[in-house]
């Protein structure tokens, strides 16, 4: 078979595990686009100008996982070094431990319960819903109200945009519930923070004599994609054909940055969960890298809004109306032979970089199998 020549649009971690896999294992040219100046999407860091501190440009980003073939992949790519994400949360002008756990409970609730106390506790308070439908239906059977009401409804509120009775179940499980006092944000067994960042570590997956990468070069649909062999698309699903039923729902996220004389808030994050306070959480990035000393400080206050048309898309909503358009665009993409959609925006689902990684693995061993 003559060589390839494979197009990957966006050199986010998805086009940075297809790139590195193939390149590996098949005789093939690959180019790789994105529309930033930079590689990384948005997983991208850079030291600070001004502080030399490691700043995650798009926000904070914490690698978690229980798999442990993505772990050992991604720490061929950098050094990870121990990190535990710890949140504190301020509702009412208290300072609270986030994800609930008994510290919280005791906290909110003025008491000294055991574990066994508090969960019989939090037992007598839920509301008892078979199937939850909604994010504040399954808040209300994992935590009930008073909590629900303290953490989550001001919070998902301002960070969404909408009630949180019209978003999915799905978005408020991705928070623990614990009886203890552990007080990790996460619960996967290998975690850390990449020492040089994560763009260093995604540089590293794209270095290879047959990948060629093409920054500030933005894909449309007038792009000629006829020298390819096959292209692999990372971006929003909907953009790809052109908006054609109309644009799918994602928050986006502003920062105000901050700098200040050593440090600011004491913690990496802290969630605002008042509804009436308009950012939602403020984030100091030092506390990710506490190998390293930095007299200054910044810090980051995070606000979410819908997105424009010109904004870069976050978190995928999934309302009602955005997955009929989805189905549609589906359908589109299930005609296509030559391209394969992958990764957060192409698939419009909240993944953390352990799911992408995992299915960029996935989908490069079926595509070398099939094509080496
Ligand atoms: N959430 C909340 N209160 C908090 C933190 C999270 O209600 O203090 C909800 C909110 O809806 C958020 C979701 O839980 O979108 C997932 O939180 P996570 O911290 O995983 O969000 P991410 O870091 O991806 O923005």
């Amino acid at each position: 078979m003559r060589s390839q020549n494979y197009l990957i649009i966006g050199a986010g971690f998805s086009g940075a595990v297809i790139a590195e896999q193939l390149s590996k294992n098949i005789d093939c040219s690959i180019t790789v686009l994105d529309e930033r100046n930079h590689i990384g999407g948005n997983c991208h860091t850079e030291r600070d100008g001004a502080t030399g501190i490691m700043v995650h440009t798009y926000g904070p980003h914490i690698f978690n996982t229980d798999n442990k073939e993505v772990w050992d992949y991604i720490n061929r790519f950098g050094n990870f070094k121990n990190y535990t994400h710890r949140v504190k949360a301020i509702y009412q002008d208290k300072v609270y431990t986030l994800p609930i756990n008994l510290h919280t409970i005791n906290q909110f609730f003025g008491k000294n319960f055991t574990p066994a106390e508090a969960e019989a506790f939090i037992a007598s308070r839920v509301v008892k819903i078979a199937e939850p439908a909604n994010f504040e239906e399954q808040a209300m059977t994992m935590i009930g109200a008073d909590l629900y009401k303290a953490f989550m409804y001001g919070y998902t509120k301002k960070q969404w945009g909408c009630e949180p009775k019209e978003l999915p179940a799905s978005i408020i499980k991705r928070l623990p519930l614990r009886f203890n006092y552990n007080d990790s944000y996460y619960h996967g067994q290998f975690f850390g923070i990449p020492e040089e960042g994560y763009s260093a570590i995604i540089e590293k997956m794209l270095t290879h004599d047959n990948i060629e990468i093409r920054l500030n070069t933005r894909f449309n649909s007038a792009f000629d994609t006829g020298a390819y062999d096959h292209i692999f698309y990372t971006g929003p699903i909907d953009a790809y054909f052109d908006y054609c039923y109309g644009r799918l729902g994602y928050r986006t996220v502003t920062f105000d940055r901050n700098e200040a004389e050593g440090d600011f808030q004491g913690a990496s994050q802290i969630n605002y969960c008042d509804e009436d306070v308009s950012h939602t959480r403020v984030v100091e990035y030092k506390h990710f890298t506490p190998w390293e000393e930095h007299d200054q400080t910044v810090y980051f206050k995070e606000y979410s809004k819908e997105t424009g048309d010109d904004d870069v898309p976050y978190y995928p909503k999934r309302l009602t109306a955005d997955m009929d358009k989805l189905s549609l665009y589906q359908a589109q993409v299930a005609q296509l032979d030559k391209v394969t959609f992958l990764g957060r925006l192409a698939t419009y689902r909240y993944m953390d970089m352990h799911h992408v990684i995992a299915e960029a693995l996935q989908l490069a061993a079926k595509f070398i199998e099939k094509h080496k």
